[in-house]
């Protein structure tokens, strides 16, 4: 288990002060110009150098992508876009970044937002956290009368502004592009991709987008050093990560942990274990809605980072981790993501609108028993003409769950479609 003294996050549970006086006490704000005064590229540098990659759930070295930034300004103005629309079912970790350690995010945003040339930052925040888009304001407005904010940032001779923008409560808003479509007035769509926000973002200019908890663990890794963060994890997987464990535990949490920590662990040992004992333990949706689901079988082993999860086919994604007991109906929790995909889809691309639809249909079937195996096989086919055929990534995060259900569950969702006894010709039904 991780060591109190690693964790990023000393008030993850708010047991101490929000506010810029507790967090000044935790470290935060240290000698942040110290930090700046070691230049751009030296930044970027010690961030690649920690392995650290994007927590938002594609995991993109965060250093690489800061990289991409332009290092002169071509006449355009660079921006820092920090990605605060949570939405993945199953996901509420930035949600306790911001309302316990929100100078996390604001310093982590001085410090990202200067290492790529940015005088601006946006922070795009989902429209139902209301009391926490509240306390970040009230967190902002601190850090600006402190002088942390606004010109000379925190003496540092850099002009910042850090502006805080609601969403309207659309999941595709949490998508880059269309969240960079929604920021600047529009009709949340993805953009097609290249070219990518670092060459062409908001209002046209290189912008880079990260995740809440990319950034607010920034100043901690520039603090304590690449190396401290690199040596945590395991190879290509650095660092701690905050786990969201929901569903069937004992104590459903938020944790910090190391990444590659095994899946058992994070159950037994943080949450409680699962409802009536491991041995009641069905599955696990190991990475938020969009992640593959594992049985029992693949969860006794299994470790929790980017490759290892990949390695079987399935997601870290952004943490959340879902827990069913036997006593949940599997397909019938996979038939309710494909219903949430349907209803999400903002319908740009014909294979995601279209096939959102037919798959939630199709499951609906076999839930309801009406489904034959013919039914299934089509289903399974209009998953792969769906995944990777789409201008985002909503599309496989759509077919990806039946996928992993087919995988994990086959005899199980087999057998409703055997149990079906098709419709008889009314003459038939008579005799
Ligand atoms: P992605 O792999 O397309 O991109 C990840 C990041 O890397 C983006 O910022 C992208 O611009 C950058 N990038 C990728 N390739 C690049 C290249 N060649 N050059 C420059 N930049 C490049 O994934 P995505 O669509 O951004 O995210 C998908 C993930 O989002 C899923 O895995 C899912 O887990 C996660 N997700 C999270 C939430 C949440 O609430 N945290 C919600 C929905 C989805
Ligand atoms: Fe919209 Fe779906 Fe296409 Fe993404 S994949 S652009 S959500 S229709």
């Amino acid at each position: 288990m991780l060591n109190d003294a690693d964790r990023i996050y000393q008030n993850l549970y708010g047991q101490q002060d929000w506010q810029l006086s507790g967090a000044r006490a935790r470290g935060d704000w240290n000698a942040t110009v110290e930090i700046l005064a070691r230049g751009r590229d030296a930044i970027i540098e010690e961030v690649k150098a920690s392995g650290m990659r994007g927590r938002g759930g594609a995991g993109f070295p965060t250093g690489m992508k800061w990289s991409f930034m332009p290092k002169q300004s071509d006449g355009r103005p660079s921006y820092l876009v920090v990605n605060a629309d949570e939405s993945e079912p199953g996901t509420c970790k930035d949600r306790d970044i911001i309302r316990h350690e929100p100078h996390k995010l604001i310093e982590g945003c001085l410090i990202a937002g200067f290492a790529m040339g940015a005088h601006t930052a946006f922070i795009y925040i989902r429209g139902e956290y209301y009391n926490e888009a509240a306390r970040l304001q009230a967190a902002i407005e601190e850090a600006y009368a402190a002088g942390l904010l606004g010109k000379n940032a925190a003496g540092s001779d850099w002009d910042f502004d850090l502006v805080l923008h609601r969403g309207a409560g659309a999941y595709i808003c949490g998508e880059e592009s269309a969240l960079l479509e929604s920021l600047e007035g529009k009709k949340g769509m993805p953009r097609m991709k290249p070219p990518f926000p670092a060459a062409m973002g908001l209002y046209g200019c290189p912008t880079t987008v990260n995740n809440v908890e990319s950034i607010a663990g920034i100043p901690t890794v520039l603090r304590r050093g690449a190396a401290w963060f690199a040596a945590l994890g395991r190879p290509k997987n650095t660092g701690t990560k905050i786990f969201c464990i929901s569903g069937h535990v004992n104590r459903p949490c938020n944790v910090e942990e190391e990444l590659g920590i095994p899946l058992k662990d994070l159950i037994e040992k943080h949450a409680g274990g699962v409802r009536g004992g491991w041995d009641n333990l069905q599955a696990v949706i190991p990475g938020g809605a969009s992640m593959p689901i594992l049985n029992k079988e693949m969860c006794e082993t299994q470790l929790m980072d980017f490759d290892s999860l990949a390695a079987v086919r399935s997601g870290l994604g952004s943490g959340a981790i879902i827990v069913m007991d036997k006593s949940a109906d599997v397909v019938k929790a996979i038939w309710r993501l494909s219903k949430f995909f349907k209803h999400e889809s903002c319908g740009q691309c014909t294979p995601c609108r279209e096939g959102t639809g037919w798959m939630m249909r199709m499951m609906d079937r076999i839930v309801q028993g009406k489904a034959s195996m013919a039914d299934i096989a089509l289903m399974e086919q209009v998953t792969t003409q769906v995944a990777g055929h789409t201008i985002c990534a909503f599309g496989d995060a759509a077919a990806w769950p039946i996928q992993g259900l087919m995988r994990a569950f086959r005899p199980l969702v087999e057998q409703r479609a055997t149990d079906y006894k098709p419709p008889q010709p009314l003459a038939q039904a008579a005799e």
